[in-house]
């Protein structure tokens, strides 16, 4: 491919780029971005902080573009040059001493939830544990750790320490961001989101289903550019909560790797829950907790009637 990396200026990643869909500007496509970034990276002055901050990092821009431009790294030499000392400080708070709990034998397997599931989900924690408990007879809970995602979201870097997870055969996840940075670290097969545990143990699963309501299911980013495709997961869902479960038409970014100026985050969820409300199902499953968060509270600030769960607790 001639020019690979290089924009060309062709226009494709503007039709899946939510933000630009949102206010049709230029600074806010993919394109626009790269251009930005380009001057930036040439030292040039431009004013790039609302068109960096804005971007979602949903990579939509990155599976369409014919160049193979790598838009993402683009965005995030632009937020290397912004400073967001709150959200770090936050995010340090989150990750603040490691944590190993053993349940059960000793299996060589991990159980690795992640910086926001580890602080604020203890539901999801207990309810995953119990299924991962069953199937490998026991798990090693590693807390208090990040994958590395959300301080990219803020122009840094951080690098956990591998060596912790080197012990263990098998690392799984209950987030669809997690399993997306780890794969990529430290082994795709190593690696196994929630939603590939429950394709691998369809029975142990479908037998579990709690849930009497109809579902449905907001796909996130991470998973579907990069773990599993729609496809897959959608015949995993079916096979667990066979007619149940009613997929969304959609593919909607919750906009959390945004710093929602002037609610462009808030105006993509309401889409993902109008595209629920089309569905029937008043039960909304996740796999991410940023998804989670986000999807939340939209729906809380619209007193919508939906109860958003991680995929995890509805298994008895
Ligand atoms: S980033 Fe890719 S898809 Fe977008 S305008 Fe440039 S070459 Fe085309
Ligand atoms: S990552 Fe998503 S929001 Fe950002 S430029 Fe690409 S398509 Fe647009």
């Amino acid at each position: 491919m001639a020019y690979e990396g290089i924009c060309v200026k062709c226009g494709k990643c503007k039709g899946v780029c939510p933000t630009y869909g949102i206010l049709k500007r230029e600074d806010l496509s993919p394109r626009g971005r790269v251009h930005l970034a380009t001057l930036v990276r040439d030292g040039i002055d431009v004013d790039f902080e609302y068109s960096a901050s804005t971007c979602f990092l949903c990579s939509a821009c990155e599976e369409v573009c014919p160049q193979r431009v790598k838009i993402l790294d683009h965005i995030l030499l632009l937020r290397s040059r912004l400073s967001y000392p709150v959200k770090l400080s936050v995010l340090k708070l989150l990750i603040s001493g490691t944590r190993v709990t053993s349940f059960g034998l000793n299996s060589g397997v991990a159980f690795f939830p992640g910086c926001i599931y580890s602080n604020m989900g203890k539901y999801v924690l207990e309810s995953a544990i119990a299924s991962m408990k069953f199937i490998f007879g026991g798990i090693d809970l590693i807390e208090g750790i990040c994958c590395g995602f959300p301080f990219r979201i803020y122009g840094k870097s951080y690098e956990f320490d591998a060596g912790i997870l080197d012990r263990y055969n098998l690392i799984l996840t209950v987030c669809a961001t997690c399993s997306h940075e780890l794969k990529r670290k430290i082994g795709f097969d190593r690696v196994l989101d929630f939603l590939e545990l429950i394709d691998r143990h369809r029975d142990y699963f479908e037998k579990r289903v709690s849930i009497k309501d109809k579902v449905t299911f907001h796909y996130p980013c991470h998973l579907i550019r990069g773990v599993m495709d729609r496809g897959r997961v959608d015949r995993i869902l079916k096979v667990v909560f066979r007619d149940k479960f009613i997929p969304m038409k959609e593919e909607i970014c919750c906009g959390f790797g945004s710093s929602n100026i002037d609610n462009l985050a808030d105006r993509a969820s309401i889409n993902i829950l109008k595209s629920a409300m089309v569905t029937g199902s008043n039960v909304i499953l996740v796999d991410c907790p940023s998804c989670h968060l986000e999807i939340e509270k939209v729906r809380l600030k619209n007193s919508m009637p939906f109860t958003i769960s991680h995929i995890a607790t509805v298994f008895g």
